[in-house]
């Protein structure tokens, strides 16, 4: 109950920032704003305590305990040395720095309507739901939504629909993904291809991090229903693709790491212990300063709850773009 205002708040909250927006766009400085002019926060609609749901991003009584861009610390650890790795390679970086050159990046989108039949069941949903999507991302990504503003711009250059029952649902980590995927990807790194479909195991969706030789597996796979105006109660505001793209764009989790260590290797999101589910207020699982991070698009709580990146989450998908994604 009471999400509806609550998405009300957050969307009205993206109209006012567009000027921010357009500053950022405009200023072609390139260098992630500090902090956002908004710090709004939802409007007191999730107050529902923390459920005991599996350590994934799915949907209540999934299947699934674990998806697949959780990663080990060993994982983390290989990841980070990659991206520093990769930062040397490019001639233009000055290591250290944070924000670059680039100015706004404006994201080029492939979707893939992976379909079973012509039935909304079958995964024939509109492309209203599509564009939809795409303006939850821009509107996320600008810090419409409250959060900090980031470089990038996402602009739906096409939707692919393709009827194979052989490939619906969608199978995390299966050869029917793999060939999907390999028969289906389109453009250079930068071009974002996002599958939609029914998913396996009762998951949201999926990502690809960067990889500086580019794969044909890269890209993001989404729950059909989890767009904006989607079925997928409490998980259809078009989230998910927010969160999913955030790891395209090379971000962990929250609550990467726990309580130690460097965390999501990002300083400005508070630690976290574990997932947070639905939208637990006031919850705080680590001794170290500030409450768990549960409004930021990289925990798992519901869509209604989560609106925003820090400055440093947005700094990091900056330099990972340069990194591995930039031309
Ligand atoms: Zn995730």
């Amino acid at each position: 109950m009471g999400l509806r205002p609550n998405l009300l708040t957050r969307r009205a909250a993206g109209v006012a920032s567009t000027t921010l927006a357009l500053l950022l766009s405009t200023a072609a400085v390139g260098v992630v704003p500090a902090a956002s002019a908004f710090s709004a926060a939802p409007g007191g609609a999730c107050a529902e305590p923390a459920d005991s749901h599996a350590n994934a991003r799915v949907k209540p009584g999934a299947a699934a305990t674990h998806e697949p861009n959780e990663l080990t610390a060993k994982q983390v650890r290989e990841r980070d040395a990659d991206l520093a790795a990769a930062l040397r390679e490019r001639a233009n970086f000055r290591a250290g720095a944070g924000a670059t050159t680039l100015a706004t990046v404006t994201i080029p989108v492939v979707v893939h309507v992976i379909q079973e039949n012509s039935t909304r069941a079958g995964g024939n949903i509109p492309d209203s739901l599509i564009t939809s999507q795409i303006s939850v991302l821009n509107q996320a990504y600008a810090g419409g939504t409250g959060g900090a503003a980031t470089a990038f711009a996402f602009r739906l250059d096409k939707i692919n629909r393709v009827t194979n029952p052989s490939w619906y649902p969608i199978v995390d980590g299966s050869s029917a993904e793999r060939s999907m995927k390999s028969s289906l990807r389109v453009g250079g790194k930068n071009t974002l291809n996002i599958y939609l479909g029914e998913l396996s195991d009762d998951l949201l969706g999926w990502a690809t991090f960067p990889q500086r030789k580019l794969s044909s597996s890269d890209g993001v796979v989404v729950l059909n229903e989890s767009l904006p105006g989607g079925t997928a109660t409490n998980y259809n505001q078009g989230d998910t693709g927010t969160h999913e793209v955030g790891h395209w764009l090379n971000l962990y989790h929250t609550f990467q790491g726990g309580c130690g260590g460097s965390g999501d290797s990002v300083s400005d999101t508070p630690a976290e212990a574990s997932a947070a589910f639905e939208c637990p207020t006031g919850r705080n699982t680590c001794s170290a300063t500030g409450l768990d991070p549960i409004t930021n698009f990289m925990d798992y709580t519901y869509d209604s709850c989560m609106y925003q990146f820090t400055p440093g989450q947005a700094s990091r998908m900056l330099t990972a773009w340069n990194a591995y994604r930039a031309a």
